[in-house]
């Protein structure tokens, strides 16, 4: 099947139009562009019940609100739809009931990282344009997610990353055929050399926000949850926010679903979350205003939201102000604890993003922002098992004589 409801490109800050089929970066006025699509016209060719029944795997179900026009430049590693956990024991003694804190376990994806959804489209649509060589800057899962997709579709990749990215980020990057490079700098500083060679290397840069189809990837998170909830949402959703494609994507996505008449609830609280170590999305919103400042000497274990700047900043904020949302700072020490006793109690490995949103809406809750009975959806955005875990301390000696007590 081809979708072809892509209308055009927007400018998300001027409403600039850009035409379809070519490739585009920014806007003229240095900022992020959106994808439109035909909404009116595929209300009235595509239900969700025809979604529903949809035989497409993960979320090539939703191929109608997705801009790869032909079906043979999809990019495909096995995704799927990623399931909902509900957290039990870890909240039951905050007297939540069960069904009420729910987990959406992106670590199930290929590349084991949310990332995967957003790529995935930009190395389709780059295949689509015919480009060969694609660069980024990461903090780890956006590059292996980059690698491994572009591998599949014969592309090459530079892969740039702060030297101080998890090495299995860096490693599983390489393993998976991108040429990877460690930079003494930020996420941002990486960016920057990126934006240097990408005239004489010839290399086409999916940063984030600075291609207009991540973020279509990404959305398909939106579009999954409202379709796992019986075209429900949530009342609020906590989301581990470094450059807010995910947030925004999911934003865009439920205007859509709004528009195509496939959901008619009322839309979700937004909640950007972040890390004491580097809140510049927190700031701006205590502040009241549009974009936010550079977030000097950024630091968290929680690498993912480790962006000291967001392109797409004003995009975060307005969809935050918009649901009558909040953006939330949460210490590596609270994530960490957080991650501990989701393990021990529910027995789910949340990666420190993950556990961050568990943090912060436990925060919310004793600041009265959230109450008891509202459903949260929080997101897992990554597996637990690319970040440090715990060591094994306990020694048994197979030649001594068996002690019970070390067992108490
Ligand atoms: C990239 C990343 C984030 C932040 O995602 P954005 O949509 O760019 O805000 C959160 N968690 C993990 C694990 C990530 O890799």
């Amino acid at each position: 099947m081809s979708s072809d409801y892509v209308t055009h490109l927007e400018c998300a800050y001027t409403g600039e139009v850009f035409e379809k089929g070519k490739v585009h970066t920014l806007s003229s006025a240095g900022k992020p562009l959106l994808v439109k699509y035909d909404l009116s016209r595929m209300r009235d060719e595509v239900s969700r019940d025809s979604i529903a029944g949809s035989s497409e795997a993960g979320f090539w179900r939703y191929s109608p609100l997705l801009p790869v026009s032909d079906a043979a430049n999809r990019i495909s590693l096995g995704e799927v739809v990623t399931p909902i956990v509900s957290l039990e024991r870890s909240v039951e003694h905050l007297g939540i009931s069960a069904g009420k804190v729910l987990v959406k376990d992106e670590s199930r994806l290929p590349t084991a990282s949310f990332k995967a959804r957003g790529l995935c489209l930009a190395v389709s649509m780059a295949k689509e344009f015919g480009l060969e060589h694609l660069a980024i800057p990461t903090n780890g899962n956006a590059g292996s997610a980059l690698a491994a997709y572009a591998a599949r579709a014969g592309m090459r990749t530079t892969v740039l990353c702060p030297d101080n990215t998890p090495e299995i980020n860096t490693s599983e990057t390489l393993a998976q055929g991108g040429d990877t490079y460690l930079v003494n700098g930020l996420i941002g500083d990486c960016g920057k050399i990126i934006g240097e060679g990408k005239d004489e290397l010839g290399w086409f840069a999916v940063s984030t926000l600075k291609e207009p189809y991540r973020i279509e990837g990404k959305k398909t998170m939106g579009l999954e949850l409202a379709e796992q909830l019986g075209w429900e949402l949530p009342d609020v959703i906590f989301y581990p926010t470094g450059g807010g494609t995910g947030l925004i994507g999911m934003w865009k996505a439920f205007h859509e679903l709004l528009e195509l008449g496939w959901i008619d609830c009322a839309l979700p609280r937004m909640v950007a979350v972040q890390s004491t170590g580097c809140a510049p999305m927190v700031k701006a919103w205590q502040e009241g205003v549009e974009h936010a400042e550079f977030w000097e000497g950024a630091e968290t274990e929680a690498s993912g939201i480790r962006v000291p700047a967001a392109i797409g900043d004003f995009l975060i904020l307005r969809a935050v102000r918009e649901s009558e949302g909040f953006a939330i700072a949460v210490s590596d020490e609270e994530l960490m604890d957080a991650r501990d006793r989701i393990g021990r109690e529910d027995g789910l490995l949340l990666c420190p993003e993950g556990a961050a949103t568990f943090a912060a809406w436990e925060q919310a809750l004793e600041q009265g922002l959230v109450s008891k009975d509202d459903r949260v959806v929080l997101f897992n955005t990554a597996t637990g098992l690319k970040y440090p875990m715990p060591e094994v301390t306990e020694r048994i000696d197979k030649d001594a004589p068996f002690d019970a007590s070390l067992f108490l």
